[in-house]
């Protein structure tokens, strides 16, 4: 069951802003929020140790504004929305507002604020390898990614041996899925698995050539996104069986947002 609990208005004295003057003078910070709770017992069960407590919750806020200093109230609200998701598994999702008040602009007006959403997101990640140790390789792109704090509930497909595609002169190739929870944006997730492989000595000499690791979102939660550098599904996806196959040991009923079809029925065609 899932339900939201609204926060209003929670005020405090903090010391965030660019100027000299609010890092030492400080001001008033007032405070909003909405959480998204998916717990599957509390309200059967009618019982607090199910749902998220809110005076917590409150308290917590309370710590971060008061005790720490940001420039921007955009990197309060974030650093509170990222707090809230990583102390309170129940929550789905966070909506943070962050007023200023008494912003210091010379104008005569009611408030300034900002408004952040950070969320437990689905995503799926295409692995593969063919230099070196391609396991071991695997295994500490794995590791990097349950070690961040911004990702849980990692889950790894069966690794399997696959021939190399495009450029063919090259090993073979030992491939995988990896799904996560992560509050990472695309762009941010795309930024973490890019340094990850570089970590990981990747280089780029030759396209589709030999790499020690290559991580590749294939899917996030329904998206569809068409950058220049970040393509949602992930471009042609749907062809590829080494991609498809353990995405669906992972989960054959994902649903590919473009095609609108089950990924075991993909799979299905491109093995007739
Ligand atoms: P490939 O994965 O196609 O074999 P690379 O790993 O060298 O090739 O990726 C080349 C570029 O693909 C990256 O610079 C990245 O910006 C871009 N790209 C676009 N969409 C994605 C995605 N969904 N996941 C990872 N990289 C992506
Ligand atoms: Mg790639």
């Amino acid at each position: 069951m899932r339900y939201d609990i609204l926060i209003n208005k929670l005020e405090f004295f903090g010391f965030h802003g660019v100027l000299e003057e609010e890092k030492r003078l400080g001001q008033k910070f007032i405070i909003s929020g909405k959480l998204t709770v998916n717990s599957p017992d509390a309200l059967k069960e009618d019982n607090c140790e199910k749902t998220v407590n809110y005076s917590e919750v409150c308290h917590l806020i309370g710590e971060i504004v008061e005790k720490e200093r940001f420039n921007l109230i955009e990197s309060l609200g974030d650093e509170i929305a990222r707090r809230i998701l990583l102390e309170f598994p129940l929550v789905d999702s966070v909506t943070i507002q962050v007023d200023k008040p008494w912003a210091p602009i010379r104008l005569n007006v009611e408030n300034v604020a900002v408004v952040i959403t950070r969320s437990w997101h689905n995503a799926y990640i295409g692995v593969g390898s063919n230099m070196g140790d391609c396991r071991s390789n695997i295994e500490t792109a794995v590791k990097y990614i349950n070690d961040s704090i911004f990702n849980k509930n990692v889950n790894v497909s069966t690794l399997i041996k696959t021939k190399p595609y495009g450029y063919v002169d090259q090993n073979d190739f030992l491939n995988g899925a990896i799904a996560i929870k992560t509050m990472l944006s695309p762009e941010e997730l795309l930024h973490f698995l890019q340094k990850i492989e570089l970590d990981l000595h990747r280089t780029r000499e030759i396209h589709w050539g030999p790499r020690t690791i290559d991580l590749d979102i294939e899917l996030y939660d329904n998206l569809v996104i068409n950058e220049p550098d970040l393509k949602i599904p992930h471009h042609e996806m749907h062809k590829r069986d080494f991609v498809l196959q353990p995405l669906c040991e992972l989960n054959p009923y994902l649903v590919h947002p473009v095609y609108g079809k089950y990924l075991v029925d993909l799979y299905d065609e491109i093995k007739k």
